[in-house]
């Protein structure tokens, strides 16, 4: 997911430690979590997390997993299987990751949200039989550079599909975050995106989407209430000229 994260929200006393929600660790201003249910979903979902993605503020893939029955949600940097990450055994044919590494969005099919590639990171010929053989899919959750450092560490993930997104909507992220490309999505839109094209639940997405959403709207009023209570700033002064 994208590279930049905003300052995170603070506490009114700088002192004060924040109170964080125990189900989805967001700081209770930005906690969302109260009206999320668990949908049905036949498709599984994996969410590897790289110990260092630090965006708790914005982050959104413990969110998702909340909205899901099936959905496991990990941390760390290696794993020595699919099975071993995931805690059961399952046929690595099956699953699938997302990660869309240095294949270009603009050489895939136009008609297609979700496309299998192949090794060389290009769209595979049989796209629909591909697709059908998914009944799990792994998400890379952090900054591109911990989604490549993810990729490298966990070799099994060569053995599985791989696929990408062609989204056809912009991140509601906005300008909250820079993105590098069009294509990054939070992880919330990510699996919204997945779930409606692969699973067939379009109701999943816009649970999500509703979800991302609120989480905007918290936080720009979090963000809004500190500038107001924030005292103003002090001039800077010019450093000194060197000698
Ligand atoms: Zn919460």
């Amino acid at each position: 997911m994208p590279e930049a994260s905003p300052a995170p929200v603070k506490s009114a006393d700088p002192a004060a430690p924040v109170e964080t929600c125990p189900r989805c660790q967001k700081t209770l201003p930005l906690c969302v979590c109260a009206e999320i249910e668990p949908l049905d979903n036949r498709i599984s979902l994996m969410v590897l997390q790289h110990p260092r993605e630090q965006d708790q503020d914005l982050g959104t893939a413990r969110l998702t997993v909340l909205h899901l029955k099936k959905a496991e949600f990990r941390v760390g940097l290696s794993w020595p299987s699919l099975t071993k990450a995931l805690g059961r055994p399952v046929d690595p044919n099956r699953w699938a990751v997302l990660y869309l590494g240095s294949a270009k969005p603009s050489d895939f099919p136009t008609e297609r949200e979700v496309v299998v590639l192949d090794q060389k990171g290009e769209p595979m010929p049989n796209q629909d039989r591909e697709l059908s053989e998914i009944n799990g899919v792994i998400v890379l959750d952090g900054s591109w550079s911990q989604a490549k450092t993810l990729w490298w560490r966990n070799a099994w993930l060569l053995k599985v599909k791989r696929i990408a997104l062609n989204p056809r909507r912009p991140s509601l992220y906005g300008k909250l975050r820079k993105e590098p490309r069009r294509e990054a999505l939070s992880t919330l839109e990510s699996v919204g995106v997945l779930m409606r094209e692969l699973d067939g639940k379009p109701e999943i997405e816009t649970a999500l989407i509703k979800t991302f959403a609120r989480l905007l709207h918290r936080y720009h009023a979090v963000k809004k209430a500190e500038k107001a209570a924030a005292p103003p700033r002090p001039r800077r002064r010019r450093p000194p000229a060197r000698a």
